[in-house]
Formats: structure tokens, sequence, C-alpha cells
């Protein structure tokens, strides 16, 4: 199951892939007012919207796609035309970035491999969707991209056991976690907080679609390749992160709750670098697809 939060120069709704096509889910999921009584009083839902409101979110959407192809009822909600993606989940109530999580990438900033996960904010005010400008600002003097698989979380949870920390798992998506990285620097000699660093205005593009756990079997398992300008600068898998997805979020939930739709960046892998204005960044993922920006 694959989604994307969209418009086509209209009102933003949720989509959901049908084979080459996509269906306006928000106007379809209408068709079963009593499977979706909540969208009464939520009209305009984003993802985070659906994850919250629909516990059993992949079980009910295949529930609404056998009862509109028995009813015939499917074609009416193709979307007909280009759709402009906007980011996937565009309103988490916290992003939760790891730090040093592949060893060489800490290697090469002259860390070790910490002994338990580092975690840190971003602010979800620096989320941006495919095909939108990173924007260089004139008070910073090196911006790094980091290519991370993103972790969107599908349920409530709170202190979960590494056995069953993957049952909290919604899907996937592909995050740029953008950074100032001379301010980063600069935070760390003083040891104050480098959360503005990694917070300023769209520097977390994220996308393009959210796709769920039924096609992701093994998230350990994916290539990550961010290229700048068509050229290489960053590439591993995510079978060489230091601390596995079910230990950060066990470890994290034993410290806050984690709500539907949160996000949690899983780090980055060696070969960070600085980037200019102008230049193009395409940040992919197996099975997850291509998330492109441009820096200006
Ligand atoms: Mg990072």
């Amino acid at each position: 199951v694959r989604l994307c939060y969209a418009h086509l120069g209209g009102k933003p709704f949720v989509a959901l892939a049908h084979g080459e096509n996509w269906i306006n889910l928000n106007l379809a999921a209408r068709d079963l007012p009593a499977r979706f009584s909540w969208l009464a009083s939520c009209p305009e839902p984003t993802l985070v919207d659906w994850l919250r409101n629909a516990p059993d979110f992949a079980a009910s959407l295949t529930e609404l796609v056998r009862y509109l192809t028995e009813t015939g009822g499917l074609r009416l909600y193709l979307v007909r035309g280009e759709l402009r993606l906007l980011p996937p989940v565009p309103n988490p109530s916290k992003i939760i970035a790891l730090g040093r999580n592949y060893a060489a990438h800490a290697a090469e900033h002259g860390h070790g491999v910490p002994e338990e996960p580092i975690f840190f904010a971003k602010a979800p005010s620096s989320i941006i969707g495919p095909g939108e400008d990173v924007l260089y600002p004139d008070f910073v003097h090196r911006l790094d991209p980091e290519i991370e698989l993103a972790v969107v979380i599908g349920r409530r949870t709170k202190a979960v056991s590494e056995d069953k920390a993957m049952a909290c798992v919604a899907g996937y998506t592909v995050l740029n976690d953008v950074t100032a990285r001379d301010m980063q620097k600069k935070a760390q000699e003083q040891k104050y907080p480098w959360f503005a660093s990694k917070s300023l205005d769209t520097f977390c593009p994220m996308g393009p679609h959210l796709v769920l756990v039924d096609e992701i079997p093994d998230p350990h398992d994916l290539e990550l390749t961010l290229r700048v300008n068509g050229q290489v600068r960053q590439h591993s898998r995510t079978s060489m992160m230091v601390f596995k997805i079910p230990h950060l979020i066990a470890f994290i939930s034993k410290h806050m709750t984690l709500e539907p739709g949160d996000i949690i960046a899983t780090g980055t892998p060696e070969g960070t670098a600085p980037v200019q204005r102008g230049d193009i960044l395409e940040c992919s993922i197996t099975r997850l697809g291509t998330l492109t920006n441009r820096v200006m």
C-alpha cells in the first residue's frame, strides 16, 4: 500500500495508489460513512489524521478498495491530471532524528559509535515536500544534506519492548535531514543544543510517498543513495545502522510517547559534504522512490 498527500491546484487530499493510478482517498472514503464516521468531523484529513483515526489503517484501506471495486464506484475517485506532491506527513507531533547511527558517518566527523542511541528533534515547521526548494540562509556558511530512512509511527506507543516495536510502524518514507553544519559544530563546541541547525525552515524535505509496511518486508535491507547534481555523494545500506529500528522505537518510547504520524529519522551514512545554491539533491531509497529538491 502506497499513499501520498497532493493537490491538483485546489485543496490538498490524501491519495491511495491503485495500479498506475491514484484514488482520492478523502472522497472515496465517504462512500463508507459507517466505517469512516470520524471523517464527518475531519473532512479534509492529512495522513496524520488518517493514522490517528484509523487504527487498522492498511486493513481499512483494503476493505474500502474491495467495496468500491465490487460496487463499481472506484473509477469515480480516480485522480485525473498530474498530482502535485506535498510532504506525505505534513503535520507530525514530532520528528525525532538519530545522531551517529552509522559508524562510518560518526567517524568522518571524528566521533565513535555511541553506547546508546543519540536522538534530537527537528521542528515540524521545517518540513517541505518533493520539488520544493531548500532555502540556504545568508547566515549559514555550510549546508549539508543527509539522506535518511524515515519511520512513520502508526499507533500511540509508550515504553514498547523491542519484540513488539515493529507493530507500531505504519510505513516508511525518504527524509533529507538538512543541516547547517557550521551552526551545529559551533553549538556542539559550546555545549549548546544543536536544535536550530537542524530545524531551519525548509530543512526537512520528505517524500515522495508514504509506503506502508506491507511493501517493505525488511527495512534493514534497503539501499540509500544521495546524488548531488547527478553525482553520487552518499551510498550505503540500512543494514549498516548501529541501532536497528526495533531498538530505536523501544529506546525512544521509553522516554516519550510516540504518536501516530510521528517520524523517526534513522540517521545518515557516510559521505556528508556541503552543497551550494543551485545544486539538485536527489535522495533515493529502494522501494521508496526518489525525493528531489533544489538548494536556493
Ligand atoms: Mg541526520
